[in-house]
């Protein structure tokens, strides 16, 4: 059988929130399967660590500052590393906070800051990104959306956006597959990062205590790491996965919807 399609050396992605945490890890995966990586994050400096690790070991990485809230910022931001690295075809849409508070204390700041980075920003993305992946006729949109989708509490806002970003996700996939592109979601459960040391200690709770107690309550008996998720990330993103499209893929240790 014939196949006729580059091989992965010669796709672009681009990862955003990339400076740390499971968006690092992500991007290192991407570079490790041969892909030149752009690592986006609010901070530039932030990421030209884990890019120049890549670099470093033979990978070709670009780190950019945005905040993919603003939409200016964001297509600005996709051009220039189209201009250095060459048309980007894979995007994985990861950046994200938290502004966690029960309800009757949540702000509109808290509401509005959760929706601009999480859900705003994935539309920002793929929509600067998709002209790309359109003209290629191949592309993939990996978006980060979590098991709080289902509903958490504290989490107003963020379970909203991170259910806002499943629908997103499978309306990509519905309207761009026509041109070789596919759009999936990854919903991890607990990932020991940062954003999980920050709601520990936002509750008080020791780190090692707070992932061993979240241990308990998962089927393989451990917590999540960002390889985990870069593992999904690596399979979803791959020239094999491309009749796999609009699903949300649950990175939790065990079944969640
Ligand atoms: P993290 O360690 O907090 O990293 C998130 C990164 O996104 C940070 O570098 C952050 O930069 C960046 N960022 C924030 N706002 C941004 C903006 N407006 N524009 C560009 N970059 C921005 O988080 P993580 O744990 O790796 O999580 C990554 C993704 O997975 C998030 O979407 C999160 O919701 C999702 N997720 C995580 C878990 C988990 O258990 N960790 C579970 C489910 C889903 P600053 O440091 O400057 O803010």
């Amino acid at each position: 059988m014939e196949v006729d399609v580059p091989g992965p050396e010669a796709r672009v992605a681009i990862v955003t929130g990339a400076a740390r945490g499971i968006g690092a890890a992500v991007a290192t995966r991407l570079a490790q399967d041969g892909l030149a990586v752009a690592l986006l994050d609010l901070d530039e400096d932030r990421c030209a660590e884990p890019a120049a690790k890549i670099t470093a070991a033979g990978g070709t990485a670009l780190a950019v500052g945005v905040d993919v809230s603003d939409g200016t910022a964001v297509d600005r931001a996709v051009q220039r590393v189209a201009d250095e690295l060459g048309a980007p075809t894979v995007l994985v849409n990861n950046a994200g906070i938290l502004r966690d508070n029960l309800l009757f204390k949540m702000t509109e700041d808290d509401w509005d800051a959760v929706l601009g980075v999480h859900l705003k920003g994935t539309f920002l993305m793929s929509r600067a990104v998709q002209r790309f992946q359109v003209e290629a006729r191949w592309g993939r949109i990996v978006n980060l959306s979590s098991i709080s989708a289902l509903g958490n509490r504290g989490q107003a806002n963020y379970s909203a956006a991170k259910a806002g970003i499943q629908g997103l996700t499978k309306t990509l996939a519905i309207e761009l597959g026509k041109f070789g592109i596919t759009a999936n979601a990854i919903a991890p459960g607990f990932i020991a990062t940062d954003m999980t040391a920050a709601t520990a200690a936002r509750v008080g709770a020791d780190f090692e205590d707070f992932k061993k107690a979240a241990a308990l309550t998962i089927p393989v008996g451990r917590v999540g790491t960002p390889e985990d998720i870069a593992h999904t990330a690596s399979f979803l993103v791959s020239e094999g996965a491309g009749f796999v499209s609009g699903q949300v893929v649950y990175v939790a240790g065990g079944p969640k919807d």
